[in-house]
């Protein structure tokens, strides 16, 4: 049975970690994931995060991209998950955190290297000329927001279905997967294409996977060599008192 104290000394040992974050980490700050128990697709149509639905019904879109991302979503404040990962990186033993979450609960937390591959929810961004502007500076009870340079449709500078990955977020991560020798896996099911391939990637060159998660995801029998079962503030608690003692 693999021990936090084995865990910890991998990452002593360890020249290079990278952090690799899913929806799981936000959940004890409120914020359900898509997948699994509670998660939003149960309740929503993943239709409306769709981006040729979005370009054809931007205010139908943006409506339950309100209710979701903006109304509920906005006050998230980090947990002790993010607050750990931002200690270790503050202490030298991790060295970027990759997140698949458009929460900023990381960079909230203090984290400094953090790489979003899916964007992030604290902006919007023009569909026309590009213009990236605060969500605070909108009224959103009137939908859609409009840009204020060109008046086209403004959405959240996050992907939707159907959108690539944005830069440099996407090769920045690729450097860092290949850089890692240990790669710690917080809070992500491995289903959700391309960032699931990350992990794959890390351990292909090398690198030793400790994952965290309250059950097993896809990741836990084909590659992971240490499963730390447990949520995520507990997981990272734990994990940083062993680092630190
Ligand atoms: P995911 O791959 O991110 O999976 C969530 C995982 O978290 C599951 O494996 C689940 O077992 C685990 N989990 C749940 N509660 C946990 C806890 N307390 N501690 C540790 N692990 C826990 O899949 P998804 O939810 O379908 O999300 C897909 C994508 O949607 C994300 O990658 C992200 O881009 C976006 N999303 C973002 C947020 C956010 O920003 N917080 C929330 C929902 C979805
Ligand atoms: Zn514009």
């Amino acid at each position: 049975m693999p021990t936090y104290q084995e865990a910890a000394q991998i990452i002593k040992n360890a020249s290079h970690v990278t952090v690799f974050t899913g929806a799981g980490i936000s959940v004890e700050s409120g914020i359900p994931p898509f997948r699994g128990e509670n998660g939003l697709w149960n309740t929503y149509d993943p239709i409306f995060l769709d981006i040729r639905y979005f370009h054809a019904n931007p205010r139908e879109s943006w409506q339950v991209i309100k209710e979701i991302f903006y109304d509920f979503f906005g006050q998230a404040h980090p947990n002790a998950a993010h607050l750990g990962i931002a200690q270790l990186e503050k202490d030298g033993y991790v060295k970027a955190t990759i997140t698949q979450n458009i929460d900023n609960l990381h960079q909230d937390a203090g984290s400094i290297e953090v790489y979003e591959y899916h964007g992030n929810s604290r902006n919007l961004i023009c569909t026309s000329c590009g213009q990236k502007s605060p969500a605070s500076h909108f009224d959103l009870n009137l939908l859609p927001p409009l840009c204020i340079r060109c008046s086209k449709i403004l959405k959240p500078d996050f992907i939707f279905y159907g959108e690539a990955i944005p830069e440099p977020a996407m090769s920045l991560s690729f450097q860092e997967t290949e850089q890692a020798d240990v790669f710690l896996l917080v809070g992500t099911t491995g289903e959700v294409m391309p960032a699931a391939q990350l992990p794959h990637i890390a351990k292909r060159n090398g690198a030793k996977i400790i994952e965290i998660n309250i059950e097993p995801s896809l990741y836990t029998q084909q590659i992971t060599d240490i499963f730390l079962q447990g949520k995520a503030t507990v997981a990272i608690t734990n994990l940083l008192e062993a680092i630190e003692n």
